[in-house]
């Protein structure tokens, strides 16, 4: 009943809006604890993002993008928020504008695993006139002892349940352990959930920043999906523990797609000036960063966010979270 509200906004709430949008932020969902190798959901918070009266009753959409840190997460990530404020021809934005939203930096100091939220919910309409809400997510984790591999697959496990498209950001290639944390991640999810379903995850789609074997498999989807139809392939005479992890990934989502993109450049890569600016950013990057931005979240290519084959509204995510958090705080 409050999806009615076609009001036009007072000056007022007009003026709160703007002041929403000025300060939107990432904001902490889930912290891992890694001395106690406990986590904590932050309810409150989530619950100021997803219950704020224009989205709580509309069907929500998840994008995460998950891995490892320093893997220019973030880096993408503003670049969504761009084409979710302008989604436009320009969406990109100007040569000389530094990037801003999630924050990115270089260097190698340690972060903290745990799942971040852009506090501003996105409200798309698509062209059959429905509105859906859209919620971007950033999930990191280390995975540099057996320990934090146990946390961390908590973490992703919670946001793969939680997200109707899990980007899986690794660089240069899919390696045998990306695949074994995966089956890892997805093994906790589902024994997590109630039901057994017959696919209890929707969409995965594999990012390899930095690829360069552009001449065996091209930049983009179409090489990524060859690419990973190699590397996901059963054979006869493999392992049967190799085997078993491209069965399981296989068994798990709805959905499976790769995405193979360039090399930034080496000002992107190492420079500690950097901000961001396109300027700065080789072409072939941002060609294909023109092409994967739009192809996750172009209005008529948002996937709902399912749980048991029905589809779930911000209000409903937020019972969603506090219930799969529940089972590993058991
Ligand atoms: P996050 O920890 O995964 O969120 O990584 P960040 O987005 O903070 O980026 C970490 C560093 O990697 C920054 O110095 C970025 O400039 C750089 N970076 C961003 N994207 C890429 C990429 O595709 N390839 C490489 N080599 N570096 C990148
Ligand atoms: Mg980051």
């Amino acid at each position: 009943s409050g999806t009615d509200g076609a009001t036009t906004p007072s000056p007022d709430e007009g003026f709160q809006e703007e002041e929403k949008v000025k300060s939107a932020r990432p904001i902490q969902i889930v912290l891992a604890n890694e001395e106690e190798h406990s986590f904590e959901l932050d309810e409150a918070a989530l619950e100021n993002i997803l219950l704020q009266d224009h989205v709580k009753d509309l069907n929500v959409v998840v994008v995460s993008v998950a891995g490892a840190f320093r893997k220019g997460k973030s880096f993408l990530l503003d670049f969504m928020l761009r084409y979710m404020h302008n989604p436009g021809e320009s969406w990109m934005g100007g040569e000389d504008e530094p990037l801003s939203g999630f924050s990115w930096r270089g260097g190698c100091e340690r972060e903290t695993t745990g799942i971040q939220a852009w506090s501003e919910v996105f409200v798309v309409e698509r062209s059959d006139g429905s509105k859906v809400a859209v919620l971007l997510v950033d999930t990191q984790g280390a995975f540099d002892s057996q320990s934090t591999i146990k946390d961390c697959a908590t973490v992703f496990a919670l946001s793969t349940m939680t997200s109707s498209v899990q980007v899986y950001n690794l660089t240069q290639n899919v390696q045998e352990d990306d695949l074994q944390h995966l089956q890892l991640f997805t093994e906790y999810g589902r024994l997590a959930m109630e039901e057994i379903y017959l696919k209890p995850f929707q969409s995965l789609m594999f990012l390899i920043r930095d690829w360069c074997y552009p001449y065996e498999h091209g930049y983009g989807l179409e090489g990524g999906n060859a690419f990973l139809k190699k590397r996901l392939q059963v054979k006869q005479n493999q392992h049967e523990e190799l085997q078993n992890v491209r069965k399981h990934i296989h068994s798990c989502f709805s959905n499976i797609g790769c995405f193979l993109q360039p090399h930034p450049g080496l000002k992107v890569a190492t420079n500690p000036y950097f901000d961001g600016r396109l300027r700065d950013i080789d072409d072939d990057f941002k060609t294909h960063l023109a092409e994967l931005v739009p192809l996750l979240l172009a209005p008529d290519r948002l996937v709902e966010k399912e749980i048991g084959g029905n589809k779930v509204t911000c209000r409903d995510l937020v019972e969603y979270f506090k219930s799969y958090i529940k089972i590993y705080q058991g």
